[in-house]
């Protein structure tokens, strides 16, 4: 058939539920608001209409309102300020979730205020059900001795109770805890550890390095019903901060099961781009079966595949093309070698998915960027959107690298106000040049979509925003921002948590902006992030937070 007949045909096809749409009432309409759309065919609005998902009418406060039905709901924004829902293009949600679900011990100030949390806790769960606790320290005590167990075993004596010292060094276990774990007086001490005993030799709950592991190896792992209260845990705290979507930097194919399961029961509340972690059982099958895309009502979208070349900074596990500054004759480690990279890179190019690997010292982004370029020049023509994460430091030959390949530098404006107090140790000046270089890496035409990197780092993604701005804490040091030549503009900073994310996720037709069409994700803020002083930005409170048209979350 000749193309020209095909057209109206297709037209005939696309365009009937728009206008129908159009002809419908909006199920919801925002009045009075200072939107920035993202959308260069109209960067700024006052009102917008959602039906059935999605924006239908993005435009004055007349033309929308001219559309309202006597069913549609209105929201009258007093001029606050509306922008997409914020993406977070790095993340991991159920390591997230699992912080939230463990009882949080930091700062209490006595044995009985940690008995009482704990207490509180098991009164939501099952008999039988493990409770895990972080962070108490006796050093904050009036006793400073370290606890025994028996009254945490009287207040919780039907739930086993594993709690570690702020340092995880030790741990506190209730008699149950103890029984399930067969750690009594018998028992002996580990190489490494110490049972903590009691005069006639009986344990008293305190447990001491190796000895931890005695009752933490009895603790089952997760089932999926706690993994599915990680999540809605996980869920609720990136929506309080704005957040509409995550990129999950590295979950199992089990997981993605979950997610698709739980989007088919309409339960997330958060869009889910997944990146499955190489290692784990199920990929390959995963793989043949090619990209899952908009699962569950446009919730879960699985087309990726997270390596790790190399350890982190900190603890000098990052691969660097000479030595540590402050550790001579250290040069870190690769976990991933230019060889393993190239398999995956073709098996992910063969089968349709993108490739998202970890890579923070340099030796180890020039090794992947290696692999990249021979898997590429294998496949030509390819919209790979293949991405590096991290890509914290770099040699200045590689910068250029990136936009030639076509690869997505994927980094974190967090990660680099966390590190600057010490990175300057690990790595000694000169190398610095090449240190999160937003700034050089933007002029070489990439989009670099931000993110957190939590639980490593807090949720809000305003501070990834504000780091990407300033190069300075919250705090506002240090005073003019650090190595402040590697900035970006907040039209940038605006992108790389709305706009950049979609697209480094194949996502750009769906959300990212406040386009008609698109799924309706938006969030309300307090004040303009756009135009407050940038001291200010990080006292921004979200006022709720729209996914699919449907508040997910709503400030007090
Ligand atoms: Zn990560």
């Amino acid at each position: 058939m000749p193309r020209r007949r095909l057209l109206p045909l297709l037209l005939a096809t696309i365009a009937p539920p728009l206008v129908a749409a159009q002809r419908e009432a909006p199920d919801l309409i925002v009045l009075n608001a200072t939107i920035y759309t993202l959308d260069s065919a109209l960067p700024r609005a006052q009102a917008l209409a959602v039906k059935d998902g999605r924006f239908i009418l993005v435009g004055s406060n007349a033309q929308v309102d001219a559309i309202a039905g006597p069913q549609t709901e209105r929201l009258e924004a007093g001029g606050r300020v509306i922008i997409p829902g914020m993406i977070d293009a790095h993340a991991h949600l159920p390591n997230l979730g699992r912080i939230l679900r463990t009882v949080d011990l930091r700062g209490t100030t006595s044995y009985e205020e940690v008995i009482a949390l704990v207490k509180r806790r098991s009164e939501e769960l099952m008999t039988k059900t493990w409770i895990v606790g972080r962070g108490w320290d006796q050093n904050d005590w009036d006793s400073r001795e370290f606890p025994t167990h028996q009254a945490l075993s009287a207040a919780v004596p039907r739930n086993p109770v594993y709690l570690e010292r702020v340092d995880g060094h030790a741990a506190l276990a209730n008699a149950m805890a103890l029984q399930l774990a067969g750690v009594d007086r018998r028992t002996e001490d580990p190489d490494g550890g110490k049972i903590i005993r009691d005069a006639d030799g009986n344990p008293t709950g305190t447990l001491i390095d190796e000895a931890r592991l005695l009752v933490a190896s009895a603790i089952p792992p997760v089932s999926k019903r706690q993994l599915e209260a990680q999540i809605q845990a996980g869920m609720r705290e990136a929506n309080r901060w704005g957040l509409t979507g995550i990129h999950d930097a590295g979950v199992g194919a089990d997981t993605v099961e979950l997610y698709e399961e739980l989007a088919a029961r309409g339960q997330l509340t958060l869009r889910f781009y997944v990146m499955v972690e190489a290692g784990s059982p199920g990929l390959l099958e995963l793989l043949g079966h090619g990209p899952r895309i908009a699962m569950g009502d446009h919730m879960v979208w699985t087309r990726a595949v997270k390596v790790s070349a190399d350890g982190a900074m900190g603890s000098r596990g990052a691969a660097l093309l000479r030595d540590y500054h402050d550790d001579p004759g250290n040069r870190g480690l690769m976990l991933a070698d230019y060889d393993s990279v190239l398999t995956i890179a073709r098996l992910a190019l063969e089968n349709g998915f993108q490739l998202n690997v970890h890579a923070i010292g340099d030796r180890a982004n020039r090794s992947v960027l290696d692999a990249y370029q021979e898997a590429l020049s294998e496949y030509p023509g390819r919209d790979h959107r293949f991405r590096i994460e991290h890509a914290q430091l770099l040699a200045p030959d590689d910068i250029p690298r990136f936009a030639q390949l076509g690869v997505i530098p994927s980094m974190q404006g967090s990660h680099q106000t966390s590190d600057m107090y010490w990175v300057a140790d690990r790595l000694g000046r000169p190398r610095l040049e090449g240190a999160y270089a937003w700034r050089s890496l933007r002029e070489t035409g990439v989009i670099i979509p931000n993110g957190s990197d939590f639980p490593v780092e807090a949720v809000n993604p305003l501070i990834s925003f504000h780091a990407f701005v300033t190069r300075q804490d919250a705090d506002g040091w240090p005073e003019g921002g650090w190595f402040p030549e590697q900035r970006l503009d907040r039209e940038d900073a605006l992108e790389s948590i709305t706009v950049w994310p979609a697209y480094a996720a194949f996502m750009e037709n769906e959300v990212g902006s406040i386009s008609v069409g698109k799924l309706a994700d938006f969030v309300v803020l307090d004040r303009d992030i756009m135009t407050v002083p940038p001291e200010e930005i990080l006292g921004t409170r979200v006022l709720r937070t729209v996914v699919g048209g449907r508040s997910v979350y709503l400030a007090q």
